[in-house]
């Protein structure tokens, strides 16, 4: 196998050099993202397949929404005291409806905040690669063209930590100032304004955090996440060479993943009631850690993979020459498996982890090529190879 993957290898290291050097900072609907999605058009075309470019309407930043939220709490605060028992309840109100919508919009569901947030255009492209005898599944491969800004609260591990423990808390309060309101106008008691100083002292830091992040610039997003466009590209062409024999093949590279996953969701909407018996097979930051497979993830809401295709995943580690994966999960975000899951596809995750869960240069100015390590890209590669080719065997 070792032979025969050298050129993939050379491929995929082509794709992320082209996407993070050549074009670079790739913001989600910005001009770089379109770039991207143009390179990937031609090179899926050159590969053979026909690729469709779907544009979508999406949001541009993923802090906007939480700096909404934030000042509704904050405006909530400041209204509560200056009208009796009416203010309390318009406060209540308030809170109420920024909490709801806050978790809606962490859930990937529309809201509130969605209707009044300023758009932009976003494109997906999309390469389909027949089975070569009876078409038995289909398979779906996912890895996002869009960059993320490089906010403070991404810039160290240490960092990472605070910030993701810090939401938590700011949920919980946020969660106090609607109860304590909802009790305030029940009741007229003096103690419940100035103790919601605690929340609302919350939300002023995190409407700070989200004006500093919308002011940062875009990585260039080597290891997250041209890494696995990389992927998706060296094995459409793979594949469109040597066809999978009962298995459709979906390469897609998708846009506005950085921003609640626009583009994966567009995809699924289009394209789900096309599909028999699909699976998802979905790559996060493949060049620098791994090969690691995601066993859990969500922010508050948990999403896992789907425990069938863990097993071949293992089961193909322990073949051939592939090296062995190793498990992990984030609590802090989501991958675009969380999509999967939500369309009903099973799915799992390729997510290069450290075995300690760090997120190697995870939405940091640090992500560049020169990070990039060919051997564990060539694990990963073999691992995915070895894993597709025993998930279309086991349809034969
Ligand atoms: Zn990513």
């Amino acid at each position: 196998m070792a032979e025969t993957t050298a050129a993939p290898i050379d491929r995929i290291l082509q794709h992320i050099k082209y996407l993070s050097v050549d074009i670079g900072p790739r913001g989600s609907t910005t001009e770089g993202e379109r770039k991207g999605a143009e390179y990937c058009q031609a090179e899926m075309q050159r590969a053979g397949l026909a690729p469709v470019t779907e544009r979508f309407r999406s949001a541009k930043s993923i802090f906007l929404p939480h700096l909404i939220g934030s000042g509704l709490f904050l405006a909530a605060f400041i209204l509560y005291p200056t009208g009796g028992r009416v203010t309390a309840f318009i406060a209540f109100l308030v809170s109420a409806i920024s909490l709801a919508s806050e978790l809606l919009e962490l859930g990937f569901i529309d809201n509130p905040f969605r209707w009044i947030i300023p758009k932009g255009t976003s494109q997906n492209v999309v390469g389909i690669i027949p089975a070569e005898a009876e078409h038995r599944q289909d398979l779906v491969l996912i890895g996002h063209i869009d960059t993320q800004r490089t906010p403070l609260v991404f810039s160290t591990p240490r960092w990472v930590e605070v910030y993701k423990n810090f939401t938590t808390v700011a949920f919980v309060l946020f969660s106090l100032q609607v109860v304590l309101y909802l009790g305030g106008w029940a009741t007229g008691w003096g103690w419940i304004w100035p103790v919601s100083g605690v929340s609302a002292a919350g939300a002023a830091l995190l409407a700070l955090l989200c004006i500093q992040a919308d002011l940062t610039p875009f990585t260039a997003g080597a290891n997250d996440n041209a890494s696995s466009v990389g992927m998706v590209l060296t094995l459409a062409e793979q594949l469109s060479q040597h066809p999978l024999k009962h298995t459709r093949v979906f390469s897609v590279c998708t846009g506005c993943e950085e921003v609640q996953h626009y583009g994966a969701i567009d995809f699924f909407k289009r394209h789900r009631a096309e599909m028999v018996r699909p699976r998802g097979l979905v790559f996060e930051l493949l060049g620098c850690a791994g090969p690691a497979y995601l066993e859990k993830e969500g922010i508050i809401v948990p999403f896992h993979s789907d425990p069938e295709l863990v097993r071949l995943v293992k089961e193909a580690g322990a073949q051939g020459s592939a090296k062995p994966p190793y498990p992990v999960s984030i609590s802090g975000g989501n991958s675009e498996m969380a999509d999967c899951v939500r369309f009903k596809v099973p799915a799992i995750s390729i997510f290069g982890l450290k075995p300690d869960g760090e997120a190697p240069y995870w939405h940091q100015a640090g992500d560049t090529f020169d990070k990039m390590n060919p051997a564990v890209l060539r694990d990963t590669y073999q691992l995915v190879w070895q894993a597709i080719q025993c998930l279309d065997q086991e349809a034969g």
